[in-house]
Protein backbone atom coordinates (compact mmCIF):
# COMPACT_ATOMS: atom_id res chain seq x y z
CA UNK A 1 0.00 0.00 0.00
CA UNK A 2 1.19 3.53 -0.99
CA UNK A 3 1.35 5.00 2.58
CA UNK A 4 3.40 2.17 4.21
CA UNK A 5 5.46 2.48 1.20
CA UNK A 6 6.30 6.03 1.68
CA UNK A 7 7.10 5.28 5.16
CA UNK A 8 9.30 2.94 4.05
CA UNK A 9 10.81 5.51 1.88
CA UNK A 10 11.43 7.72 4.48
CA UNK A 11 14.58 4.89 5.62
CA UNK A 12 15.62 4.26 2.42
CA UNK A 13 15.17 7.06 0.40
CA UNK A 14 17.08 9.48 2.62
CA UNK A 15 18.24 11.76 -0.70
CA UNK A 16 18.81 10.89 -4.56
CA UNK A 17 22.28 9.62 -3.46
CA UNK A 18 20.48 6.38 -1.89
CA UNK A 19 17.96 5.75 -4.20
CA UNK A 20 21.69 5.61 -6.86
CA UNK A 21 22.76 3.53 -3.82
CA UNK A 22 19.66 1.04 -4.60
CA UNK A 23 19.57 1.16 -8.10
CA UNK A 24 23.62 -0.01 -8.60
CA UNK A 25 22.80 -3.09 -6.15
CA UNK A 26 20.36 -4.13 -8.11
CA UNK A 27 22.62 -3.99 -10.73
CA UNK A 28 25.22 -5.55 -9.99
CA UNK A 29 22.66 -8.07 -8.19
CA UNK A 30 21.96 -8.69 -10.92
CA UNK A 31 25.66 -9.66 -12.72
CA UNK A 32 25.41 -6.20 -14.62
CA UNK A 33 29.25 -5.43 -16.37
CA UNK A 34 28.04 -2.20 -17.44
CA UNK A 35 26.59 0.27 -15.61
CA UNK A 36 25.79 4.03 -16.85
CA UNK A 37 23.79 6.10 -14.87
CA UNK A 38 22.70 9.61 -15.84
CA UNK A 39 21.48 12.19 -13.41
CA UNK A 40 19.79 16.04 -13.96
CA UNK A 41 19.35 18.13 -11.49
CA UNK A 42 21.22 16.83 -8.70
CA UNK A 43 19.30 13.64 -9.19
CA UNK A 44 15.80 15.61 -7.98
CA UNK A 45 14.83 15.97 -12.08
CA UNK A 46 16.36 12.48 -13.03
CA UNK A 47 17.88 9.45 -12.34
CA UNK A 48 18.60 6.71 -15.30
CA UNK A 49 20.35 3.89 -14.51
CA UNK A 50 21.32 1.13 -17.29
CA UNK A 51 22.61 -2.15 -16.98
CA UNK A 52 23.39 -5.38 -18.98
CA UNK A 53 22.02 -7.47 -16.16
CA UNK A 54 19.91 -10.56 -16.31
CA UNK A 55 16.46 -8.57 -16.43
CA UNK A 56 13.38 -9.28 -15.56
CA UNK A 57 10.44 -11.29 -16.71
CA UNK A 58 6.74 -9.27 -16.69
CA UNK A 59 5.91 -11.23 -13.46
CA UNK A 60 8.90 -10.27 -12.15
CA UNK A 61 8.99 -6.87 -12.90
CA UNK A 62 5.64 -6.24 -11.56
CA UNK A 63 6.30 -8.17 -8.39
CA UNK A 64 9.56 -5.90 -8.12
CA UNK A 65 7.11 -2.96 -6.62
CA UNK A 66 5.07 -4.99 -4.28
CA UNK A 67 6.73 -4.71 -0.77
CA UNK A 68 8.78 -7.45 0.85
CA UNK A 69 7.37 -9.53 -2.09
CA UNK A 70 10.52 -10.41 -3.66
CA UNK A 71 12.72 -10.43 0.51
CA UNK A 72 15.26 -12.95 -0.06
CA UNK A 73 14.93 -13.57 3.51
CA UNK A 74 13.09 -16.64 4.48
CA UNK A 75 14.44 -17.44 8.09
CA UNK A 76 15.83 -15.06 10.34
CA UNK A 77 19.04 -17.14 10.27
CA UNK A 78 19.23 -15.36 6.91
CA UNK A 79 19.48 -12.68 8.11
CA UNK A 80 23.41 -13.18 9.19
CA UNK A 81 24.06 -14.50 5.46
CA UNK A 82 23.31 -12.46 3.01
CA UNK A 83 24.78 -12.89 -0.07
CA UNK A 84 23.56 -10.69 -2.54
CA UNK A 85 23.66 -6.64 -1.53
CA UNK A 86 19.70 -6.80 -1.90
CA UNK A 87 18.14 -8.38 0.98
CA UNK A 88 14.82 -6.51 2.13
CA UNK A 89 12.59 -6.29 -0.81
CA UNK A 90 11.87 -2.60 -0.14
CA UNK A 91 13.80 -0.16 -2.48
CA UNK A 92 11.73 -0.21 -5.58
CA UNK A 93 8.55 0.39 -3.76
CA UNK A 94 9.88 3.00 -1.56
CA UNK A 95 11.44 4.35 -4.32
CA UNK A 96 7.76 4.54 -6.25
CA UNK A 97 6.04 5.78 -4.01
CA UNK A 98 7.64 8.86 -3.71
CA UNK A 99 8.31 9.87 -7.50
CA UNK A 100 7.27 8.92 -11.23
CA UNK A 101 9.03 5.73 -12.35
CA UNK A 102 10.00 4.02 -15.87
CA UNK A 103 11.22 0.20 -15.33
CA UNK A 104 12.27 -1.24 -19.02
CA UNK A 105 13.37 -4.92 -18.42
CA UNK A 106 14.19 -8.04 -20.78
CA UNK A 107 15.91 -11.34 -19.99
CA UNK A 108 17.93 -12.41 -22.57
CA UNK A 109 15.92 -15.22 -23.02
CA UNK A 110 12.65 -13.52 -24.17
CA UNK A 111 12.10 -12.03 -27.25
CA UNK A 112 10.68 -8.78 -26.21
CA UNK A 113 10.68 -7.03 -22.78
CA UNK A 114 8.30 -5.56 -20.47
CA UNK A 115 7.49 -1.62 -19.40
CA UNK A 116 6.23 -0.44 -16.35
CA UNK A 117 5.42 2.82 -15.67
CA UNK A 118 4.45 3.85 -12.08
CA UNK A 119 3.79 8.14 -10.61
CA UNK A 120 3.34 7.82 -6.39
CA UNK A 121 2.88 3.89 -6.39
CA UNK A 122 0.35 3.65 -8.85
CA UNK A 123 0.36 1.29 -12.01
CA UNK A 124 -0.32 3.09 -14.91
CA UNK A 125 0.71 1.51 -17.87
CA UNK A 126 2.48 -2.25 -17.94
CA UNK A 127 3.43 -2.54 -21.90
CA UNK A 128 5.62 -5.42 -24.04
CA UNK A 129 8.74 -3.53 -25.96
CA UNK A 130 11.07 -4.09 -28.00
CA UNK A 131 14.23 -3.50 -25.55
CA UNK A 132 18.00 -4.45 -25.18
CA UNK A 133 18.59 -7.14 -22.22
CA UNK A 134 18.91 -5.81 -19.15
CA UNK A 135 17.41 -3.39 -17.14
CA UNK A 136 16.81 0.24 -17.76
CA UNK A 137 15.11 2.59 -14.27
CA UNK A 138 14.10 6.00 -14.43
CA UNK A 139 13.14 8.08 -11.90
CA UNK A 140 12.13 11.23 -12.38
CA UNK A 141 10.87 14.12 -10.08
CA UNK A 142 11.82 12.51 -6.82
CA UNK A 143 9.72 13.50 -3.82
CA UNK A 144 7.20 15.28 -6.46
CA UNK A 145 4.30 13.87 -4.01
CA UNK A 146 6.08 14.10 -0.38
CA UNK A 147 6.65 18.22 -0.57
CA UNK A 148 8.03 18.23 2.85
CA UNK A 149 10.37 15.62 1.82
CA UNK A 150 11.76 17.78 -1.31
CA UNK A 151 11.96 20.76 1.17
CA UNK A 152 15.22 18.88 3.07
CA UNK A 153 17.36 18.19 -0.37
CA UNK A 154 20.25 19.95 -0.96
CA UNK A 155 21.45 22.37 -3.63
CA UNK A 156 22.06 20.54 -6.80
CA UNK A 157 26.00 20.66 -6.61
CA UNK A 158 26.13 19.45 -3.19
CA UNK A 159 23.43 16.05 -4.28
CA UNK A 160 25.65 15.90 -7.36
CA UNK A 161 28.61 15.45 -5.14
CA UNK A 162 27.60 12.84 -2.88
CA UNK A 163 26.11 10.67 -6.31
CA UNK A 164 29.41 10.95 -7.52
CA UNK A 165 30.75 9.90 -4.50
CA UNK A 166 28.86 6.90 -4.44
CA UNK A 167 29.54 6.07 -8.11
CA UNK A 168 33.18 6.40 -7.51
CA UNK A 169 33.05 3.71 -4.51
CA UNK A 170 31.47 1.27 -6.74
CA UNK A 171 33.58 1.83 -9.30
CA UNK A 172 36.97 1.10 -6.60
CA UNK A 173 34.92 -1.80 -5.56
CA UNK A 174 34.77 -3.58 -9.31
CA UNK A 175 37.37 -2.95 -11.50
CA UNK A 176 36.48 -5.33 -14.21
CA UNK A 177 33.10 -3.54 -14.47
CA UNK A 178 32.43 -0.54 -16.40
CA UNK A 179 30.70 2.26 -14.84
CA UNK A 180 29.76 5.89 -16.47
CA UNK A 181 28.36 8.77 -14.47
CA UNK A 182 26.67 11.43 -16.58
CA UNK A 183 24.86 14.84 -15.62
CA UNK A 184 22.94 16.85 -18.36
CA UNK A 185 26.10 18.79 -19.32
CA UNK A 186 29.27 16.87 -18.75
CA UNK A 187 30.71 12.63 -18.12
CA UNK A 188 31.62 12.96 -14.43
CA UNK A 189 32.99 9.21 -14.62
CA UNK A 190 34.10 7.07 -17.56
CA UNK A 191 35.68 3.86 -16.26
CA UNK A 192 35.80 1.23 -18.56
CA UNK A 193 36.78 -2.35 -17.11
CA UNK A 194 39.94 -3.01 -15.96
CA UNK A 195 42.05 -6.23 -14.63
CA UNK A 196 43.06 -4.99 -10.98
CA UNK A 197 41.88 -2.61 -8.01
CA UNK A 198 45.43 -0.52 -8.56
CA UNK A 199 44.89 -0.13 -12.22
CA UNK A 200 41.31 1.36 -11.11
CA UNK A 201 42.65 3.76 -8.04
CA UNK A 202 45.50 5.16 -10.94
CA UNK A 203 42.43 5.01 -13.73
CA UNK A 204 40.17 7.20 -11.38
CA UNK A 205 42.82 9.68 -9.31
CA UNK A 206 45.32 9.74 -11.90
CA UNK A 207 49.09 8.63 -11.43
CA UNK A 208 50.27 11.11 -9.03
CA UNK A 209 47.46 9.90 -6.44
CA UNK A 210 48.39 6.54 -7.04
CA UNK A 211 51.53 6.51 -6.84
CA UNK A 212 51.18 8.08 -2.94
CA UNK A 213 49.04 5.16 -2.13
CA UNK A 214 50.79 1.94 -0.39
CA UNK A 215 49.38 -1.31 -1.25
CA UNK A 216 47.85 -3.52 1.97
CA UNK A 217 47.27 -7.16 2.42
CA UNK A 218 46.97 -8.97 5.30
CA UNK A 219 45.16 -11.94 7.01
CA UNK A 220 43.98 -13.32 10.54
CA UNK A 221 42.07 -16.34 11.72
CA UNK A 222 38.88 -15.13 13.30
CA UNK A 223 39.73 -18.44 15.49
CA UNK A 224 42.59 -16.57 17.54
CA UNK A 225 40.38 -13.33 17.86
CA UNK A 226 39.10 -12.31 21.42
CA UNK A 227 39.00 -14.29 24.79
CA UNK A 228 41.57 -17.21 25.08
CA UNK A 229 39.64 -20.77 24.54
CA UNK A 230 38.44 -21.58 28.18
CA UNK A 231 39.68 -24.91 29.05
CA UNK A 232 37.16 -27.85 29.43
CA UNK A 233 36.38 -27.94 33.19
CA UNK A 234 35.74 -24.26 32.47
CA UNK A 235 33.25 -24.22 30.07
CA UNK A 236 30.10 -23.49 31.04
CA UNK A 237 26.69 -24.29 29.11
CA UNK A 238 26.59 -21.07 26.49
CA UNK A 239 30.05 -21.85 25.92
CA UNK A 240 30.31 -21.86 21.53
CA UNK A 241 33.86 -22.19 20.02
CA UNK A 242 35.19 -19.41 17.88
CA UNK A 243 33.95 -19.86 14.01
CA UNK A 244 36.67 -20.82 11.45
CA UNK A 245 37.23 -18.28 9.01
CA UNK A 246 39.40 -15.29 8.19
CA UNK A 247 39.26 -11.89 7.99
CA UNK A 248 41.23 -10.42 5.00
CA UNK A 249 42.10 -6.92 4.67
CA UNK A 250 43.28 -5.62 0.85
CA UNK A 251 43.33 -2.21 -0.44
CA UNK A 252 45.67 1.08 0.01
CA UNK A 253 46.60 3.34 2.24
CA UNK A 254 47.95 7.40 1.37
CA UNK A 255 51.73 7.46 2.25
CA UNK A 256 52.30 10.72 4.96
CA UNK A 257 52.51 13.32 1.99
CA UNK A 258 49.14 13.00 0.72
CA UNK A 259 46.26 14.43 3.26
CA UNK A 260 42.96 15.63 2.89
CA UNK A 261 40.66 18.16 4.60
CA UNK A 262 37.98 15.82 4.99
CA UNK A 263 37.27 12.03 5.57
CA UNK A 264 35.81 11.80 2.00
CA UNK A 265 38.56 10.40 0.70
CA UNK A 266 38.18 7.30 2.94
CA UNK A 267 36.37 4.08 1.35
CA UNK A 268 35.38 1.33 3.02
CA UNK A 269 34.11 -1.87 2.15
CA UNK A 270 32.36 -4.75 4.18
CA UNK A 271 32.36 -7.84 2.31
CA UNK A 272 31.95 -5.80 -1.09
CA UNK A 273 29.40 -3.61 0.19
CA UNK A 274 30.10 0.04 1.25
CA UNK A 275 30.13 1.20 4.85
CA UNK A 276 30.71 4.42 6.89
CA UNK A 277 31.89 2.76 9.45
CA UNK A 278 33.01 4.53 12.92
CA UNK A 279 34.92 1.74 14.28
CA UNK A 280 36.95 1.77 11.47
CA UNK A 281 37.38 4.89 11.25
CA UNK A 282 38.13 5.57 14.67
CA UNK A 283 40.56 2.51 13.73
CA UNK A 284 42.19 4.56 10.51
CA UNK A 285 42.94 7.55 12.54
CA UNK A 286 44.66 5.40 15.34
CA UNK A 287 46.74 3.35 12.69
CA UNK A 288 47.74 7.26 11.61
CA UNK A 289 48.33 8.50 14.77
CA UNK A 290 51.95 11.37 15.12
CA UNK A 291 51.85 9.92 10.98
CA UNK A 292 49.96 12.90 10.06
CA UNK A 293 48.44 15.75 11.95
CA UNK A 294 45.13 14.95 14.11
CA UNK A 295 43.64 17.90 11.76
CA UNK A 296 43.94 16.14 8.44
CA UNK A 297 42.90 12.94 7.04
CA UNK A 298 44.46 10.27 4.59
CA UNK A 299 42.89 8.87 1.66
CA UNK A 300 42.33 4.88 1.91
CA UNK A 301 40.40 2.40 0.05
CA UNK A 302 40.12 -0.84 2.38
CA UNK A 303 38.16 -3.90 1.24
CA UNK A 304 37.21 -6.13 4.53
CA UNK A 305 36.33 -9.38 3.69
CA UNK A 306 34.98 -12.39 6.46
CA UNK A 307 32.59 -14.59 6.46
CA UNK A 308 28.66 -13.41 6.77
CA UNK A 309 27.78 -14.65 9.84
CA UNK A 310 30.73 -12.26 11.20
CA UNK A 311 28.93 -9.12 10.56
CA UNK A 312 25.42 -7.76 10.91
CA UNK A 313 24.49 -5.86 8.20
CA UNK A 314 20.95 -5.08 8.83
CA UNK A 315 21.17 -2.25 11.37
CA UNK A 316 19.62 -0.04 8.80
CA UNK A 317 17.29 -0.41 5.64
CA UNK A 318 19.99 2.26 4.16
CA UNK A 319 22.90 -0.45 4.56
CA UNK A 320 25.51 1.75 5.07
CA UNK A 321 25.66 0.88 9.03
CA UNK A 322 26.82 -2.34 10.22
CA UNK A 323 27.48 -4.21 13.34
CA UNK A 324 30.60 -6.66 13.74
CA UNK A 325 30.25 -9.73 16.13
CA UNK A 326 34.16 -9.32 16.73
CA UNK A 327 34.45 -5.81 16.88
CA UNK A 328 37.32 -5.16 19.02
CA UNK A 329 39.02 -7.86 16.70
CA UNK A 330 38.11 -6.32 13.63
CA UNK A 331 39.08 -2.86 15.27
CA UNK A 332 42.69 -3.37 16.24
CA UNK A 333 43.71 -5.64 13.35
CA UNK A 334 42.37 -3.10 10.85
CA UNK A 335 44.92 -0.09 13.36
CA UNK A 336 47.54 -2.89 13.64
CA UNK A 337 47.40 -3.52 9.83
CA UNK A 338 47.60 0.13 8.57
CA UNK A 339 49.87 0.94 11.17
CA UNK A 340 52.27 -1.55 10.13
CA UNK A 341 51.83 -0.88 6.57
CA UNK A 342 52.92 2.87 6.91
CA UNK A 343 56.01 2.03 9.68
CA UNK A 344 57.37 -0.60 6.84
CA UNK A 345 56.98 1.77 3.73
CA UNK A 346 59.01 4.76 5.35
CA UNK A 347 61.98 6.28 3.89
P1 LIG B 1 15.96 -6.25 -3.10
O1 LIG B 1 17.12 -5.76 -3.90
O2 LIG B 1 16.12 -5.98 -1.66
O3 LIG B 1 15.54 -7.65 -3.43
P2 LIG B 1 14.55 -4.17 -4.47
O4 LIG B 1 13.28 -3.46 -4.14
O5 LIG B 1 15.78 -3.36 -4.53
O6 LIG B 1 14.69 -5.34 -3.45
O7 LIG B 1 14.36 -4.91 -5.85
C1 LIG B 1 13.29 -5.81 -6.00
C2 LIG B 1 13.61 -6.92 -6.96
O8 LIG B 1 13.58 -6.43 -8.28
C3 LIG B 1 14.99 -7.53 -6.81
O9 LIG B 1 14.99 -8.56 -5.85
C4 LIG B 1 15.26 -8.07 -8.20
O10 LIG B 1 14.67 -9.36 -8.33
C5 LIG B 1 14.51 -7.13 -9.09
N1 LIG B 1 15.41 -6.11 -9.67
C6 LIG B 1 15.56 -4.84 -9.28
N2 LIG B 1 16.46 -4.18 -10.03
C7 LIG B 1 16.89 -5.07 -10.96
C8 LIG B 1 17.84 -5.00 -12.04
N3 LIG B 1 18.52 -3.88 -12.32
N4 LIG B 1 18.00 -6.13 -12.79
C9 LIG B 1 17.32 -7.25 -12.52
N5 LIG B 1 16.43 -7.39 -11.52
C10 LIG B 1 16.21 -6.31 -10.74
MG1 LIG C 1 17.80 -3.84 -3.92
Amino acid sequence: DVVANQIAAGEVVERPASVVKELLENSLDAQATRIRVEVEGGGRKLIRIVDNGHGMGKDDALLAFERHATSKLRTSDDLLSIATLGFRGEALPSIASVSRLLLETRLAEEASGTLVDIAGGKIIRVDDAGLPVGTTIAIRDLFFNTPARRKFLKAEQTELAHIAALVTHYALAHPEKHFELHSATQALLIAPSVATAADRLFQIFGKDAANAMISVTAEMDFTRAGVPEPPPWKRDEDYTPPDPGYLRITGFVSKPELQKLNRNSIYIFVNRRLVRDKLILHALTEAYRNIIPPTSFPVVLLFLEMPAQEVDVNVHPAKTEVRFRQSTFVHDFVRDTVRATLMEARP
